[in-house]
């Protein structure tokens, strides 16, 4: 009885730790709010990097022609042509499956890299059928989706900040991205120019604002998180004289690197930081994406774990950082079994914990609910935070004196996509639920979250399509 009530101690902890009512999450806005004002006001600013992507006209429906796509993302990677019908939503893609990268190449050389790249671009190309080849005098043009931080210094040119997510080519940090791959490219003789350096999230902006024109911002939630909006180039001071011809520019915000004291954060949070390759980095991304939710529960599951018996003898499998990946915390967390088969055979399969009573499974489900509800809430404060910079979120209207019934809101889209806002249910309600809460009905009912598909990859041949050497 006394280990069952220790137990309840660590889960009454936790529940208090990632508290995330609405008066938090409304402070975690403004914080975000005032971050991007700090990272577009100088270099350095701020946490958020607010990087300029020289996109300053999104595609409108009117692009036509054939072009082509590389995504490398994280641990895939994927070649896309895309046909442009010259009408909104006129889309026609073909894709080569997605592939991994091979894991050496990860780490190898930026030669290596891109050699791999440029060949699987070349087969693609070579399986064309006839018809699809543009005539002989004009070269194929290409968007390369490259989701790391970039400071651009065109829409198709960039340097490599930082590499996330597992790579680590040290000779590329710092250099020219684009001339790399458009080398590799020359090298195979390959007839073809990079026309965009995209990041995902522009791409997925780019997509979203093709379908649909009230699209201001983007986000994904995956693997990893980030953000990107439509700012005025006016707003972005670290960069004086910033001249574009619609007076907007897309700014990276690079949110995964967010920090604020506001942030509900628990012990588990700082031992995950402390303990990953990148400590004191991405600590938005480290509460909010699927890297990383599945850890904290399995944390949460080994402290209790070391505070009574409930778990019958200790498995040592509970100390293995990541072996509970994020599908299958969400996978037991949406187990609807009366009798929580799934928690069951996960505790099993995964942690080797088995024989645990329905109380304890119960439990297990309470704890994946505490951690990816707050998740869920901070992501929905995030796009609050970007909805307020852009005065999109309501609260204009009051200062200037009037009620919030009678403003006239305009229809604001966030194009959204990622493993865990499209295949999650739990996650993506909590996040919907929130945007309600913190905005209220009335402005939350014209604030349309849009899932795109394949955002970053078509997005890309989109930009590629309205930076044309040729149109
Ligand atoms: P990436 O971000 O790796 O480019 P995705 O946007 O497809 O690719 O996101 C994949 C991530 O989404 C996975 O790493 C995982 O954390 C999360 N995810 C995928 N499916 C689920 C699921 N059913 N439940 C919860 N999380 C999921």
């Amino acid at each position: 009885r006394r280990k069952w009530k220790r137990v309840m101690g660590v889960l009454r902890e936790l529940e208090e730790g990632c508290e995330t009512t609405v008066g938090r999450l409304r402070q975690v806005v403004d914080a975000m709010a005032v971050e991007m004002h700090a990272g577009l006001a100088s270099e350095g600013g701020s946490k958020l990097k607010m990087l300029l992507t020289f996109v300053d006209n999104l595609p409108t429906g009117n692009e036509k022609g054939t072009y082509y796509a590389l995504d490398l993302g994280g641990t895939n990677f994927r070649v896309l042509r895309v046909q442009l019908g010259g009408q909104r939503s006129s889309i026609e893609a073909q894709d080569v499956e997605r592939q991994p990268i091979p894991l050496q190449l990860m780490t190898s050389t930026s030669e290596d890299l891109f050699d791999f790249i440029a060949s699987s671009l070349q087969q693609f190309v070579e399986k064309e059928g006839n018809g699809s080849e543009p005539s002989p005098v004009r070269r194929r043009e290409l968007g390369f989706t490259f989701s790391f931080p970039v400071k651009q210094t065109s829409a198709s040119s960039g340097i490599l900040i930082k590499w996330t997510k597992g790579f680590a080519i040290e000779d590329m940090v710092g250099k020219e991205v684009t001339e790399n791959l458009q080398r590799a490219l020359d090298k195979r003789s390959l007839n073809m120019r990079v026309a965009a350096l995209v990041n995902d999230t522009v791409g997925t902006l780019a997509l979203g604002h093709y379908h649909d024109e009230d699209t201001v911002a983007a986000v994904i939630i995956g693997t990893g998180t980030n953000a990107c909006y439509l700012e005025r180039t006016d707003a972005i001071i670290k960069c004086q004289g910033l001249l574009t011809t619609s007076g907007g520019m897309v700014v990276n915000m690079e949110w995964g690197n967010f920090w604020s004291s506001h942030l509900p954060r628990t012990s588990y949070d700082i031992d995950l930081d402390a303990e990953s390759p990148n400590p004191n980095d991405q600590g938005f991304e480290k509460m909010i994406s699927g890297m990383y939710l599945g850890d904290i529960v399995r944390r949460v599951i080994l402290r209790m774990s070391q505070e009574s018996d409930i778990f019958g003898p200790a498995s040592s499998k509970l100390q293995i950082p990541f072996i509970l990946r994020t599908p299958l915390m969400a996978a037991m967390h949406e187990d609807d079994s009366p009798e929580l088969i799934a928690v069951a055979r996960i505790l099993k399969d995964v942690l080797e914990i088995s024989d645990v009573p329905l109380k304890v499974r119960k439990l297990i489900v309470k704890v994946c609910d505490v951690v990816t509800r707050r998740a869920a809430r901070l992501a929905a404060a995030g796009i609050v935070g970007i909805l307020k910079k852009i005065g999109r979120d309501g609260s204009g209207g009051i200062s200037s004196g009037r009620s919030r019934g009678d403003i006239k809101m305009r229809r604001t889209v966030v194009a959204i996509e990622g493993g865990l806002y499209t295949s999650y249910t739990l996650f993506r309600e909590y996040l919907h639920e929130a945007l309600t809460e913190i905005l209220g009905e009335d402005i939350a009912e014209h604030v349309v979250l849009k899932v795109t598909e394949d955002g970053p990859g078509i997005g890309a041949a989109l930009l590629a399509a309205s930076h044309s050497s040729y149109s």
